[in-house]
């Protein structure tokens, strides 16, 4: 459930404070209304402020804490520059039997790091019974992504090829699959 908060007014008595006497006295009521009632209003609205403020503190600590755990896993899916940089063993079984061929899975990967909206990534999810999918990032938001774990990833925010590519996102994409450290993905999808 979705409860939207908002900031609570001291809504006054719809009658005079001594109105209710003698069932209930107007000291009572003022006591009642004006301070007991009071308190739980402003210090409800205070609340609500320090939740908005965790709220973004929570936003800022998961763009921050997922851009630096989708960088663990970029930095160490690459290695020094090979022709013919295929995978081998598991990994590459497991590419075969959930896109085709190779060929085909590089085909689509690329393709999602070329269409990334923006900053992102392209991403090679394993879920939890070792399907393989291609994905793409906006942004670094793992957020709903529970069980599927990224095992290779390509950084395709504008830093990440700007200096050596200029705008030529697709040079990049192409040059990196050079770069893929294979075994690391291997150790990842195990
Ligand atoms: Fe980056």
């Amino acid at each position: 459930m979705v409860v939207v908060m908002k900031t609570l007014n001291i809504i006054p008595l719809p009658y005079a404070y001594e109105e209710l006497e003698p069932v209930i006295s107007k000291q009572i009521m003022e006591l009642h209304h004006d301070k007991h009632y009071a308190a739980y209003v402003n210090a409800a609205n205070m609340a609500l402020e320090k939740t908005e403020k965790n709220r973004e503190v929570m936003r800022d600590f998961s763009f921050n804490y997922n851009g630096a755990k989708m960088h663990e896993v970029f930095f160490a899916n690459m290695r020094k520059a090979r022709e013919n940089n295929l995978p081998e063993g598991n990994i590459s079984e497991m590419i075969n039997s959930n896109f085709g061929s190779f060929e085909n899975f590089q085909k689509e990967f690329s393709l999602a790091a070329s269409s990334v909206e923006g900053s992102g990534w392209a991403v090679l999810w394993k879920d939890e019974d070792n399907i393989l999918s291609i994905g793409q990032l906006e942004k670094h938001n793992l957020l709903g992504l529970n069980g599927m774990k990224p095992i290779l990833v390509l950084d395709v925010w504008e830093h990440a090829y700007y200096l050596d590519y200029l705008n030529n996102r697709a040079e990049y994409v192409k040059g990196w699959w050079q770069v893929v450290n294979w075994d690391d993905v291997e150790q990842r999808f195990k």
